[in-house]
């Protein structure tokens, strides 16, 4: 597959933007605030773009949705439990930035043990709550999508509202690392690491 990273705005976000090597129908992670260099991307290589999936609702990782979709006729798609951060501003935190951001309303919400799938491509869904009650992870042969859950060498905030530390630390312990090893981990900020890798040196999650 490949995978093309995009790293924007102030909060420096992680969008991953997927496809097959023998495909044009993409699948995107997350819209951070300057969607241009994705667009571009898409147009460049004469991609498709049936997806856009927010691994949870805060604002750094929603606020570009508006434009993706209305560029791209792309489908948007987050867990069932983040929906209503879409439009709170309180919830997805730009209230705290003196801007209230509205997400358009999702085509389709997910859930645990859901697939979604682009052409020679299947993305499983897991439910990786804790930094947000329906934050999700999203791993297909080798590689996930983990959004805020967990970094090189840290762990997503839970000081948010409706975050919880215990549950963050359980979908870790009970949903990341049992992953094999050499999955490759792409967070919503910073490099990217593997499982074997967090397991090992990860001072936030005891074994
Ligand atoms: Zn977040
Ligand atoms: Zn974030």
């Amino acid at each position: 597959m490949n995978i093309y990273k995009f790293t924007i705005g102030n909060f420096a976000v992680n969008n991953y933007l997927v496809h097959a090597y023998d495909s044009v129908q993409a699948i995107l992670f997350d819209a951070g605030e300057d969607t241009d260099p994705i667009l571009q991307k898409i147009d460049d290589l004469g991609l498709e773009l049936a997806y856009l999936v927010n691994t949870h609702g805060h604002g750094d990782h929603i606020i570009g949705n508006a434009k993706i979709l209305n560029s791209t006729g792309a489908q948007l798609l987050i867990h069932e439990l983040d929906e209503p951060y879409l439009s709170d501003s309180q919830l997805n935190l730009s209230a705290f930035l003196g801007a209230e951001l509205k997400s358009p309303k999702p085509d389709r919400t997910l859930r645990e043990g859901e697939k979604i799938s682009i052409e020679n491509l299947d993305f499983m869904v897991i439910h990786t709550p804790g930094h947000t009650p329906g934050h999700i992870s999203l791993v297909c042969s080798g590689h996930a999508f983990v959004g805020d859950v967990i970094f090189r060498g840290s762990i997503g905030r839970t000081d948010f509202p409706l975050s919880s530390g215990q549950q963050l630390i359980e979908s870790i312990r009970l949903k990341i690392y049992p992953l094999p090893d050499e999955t490759i981990l792409y967070p919503g900020h910073g490099p990217n690491t593997t499982v074997g890798n967090e397991k090992m040196s990860n001072p936030f999650v005891s074994m």
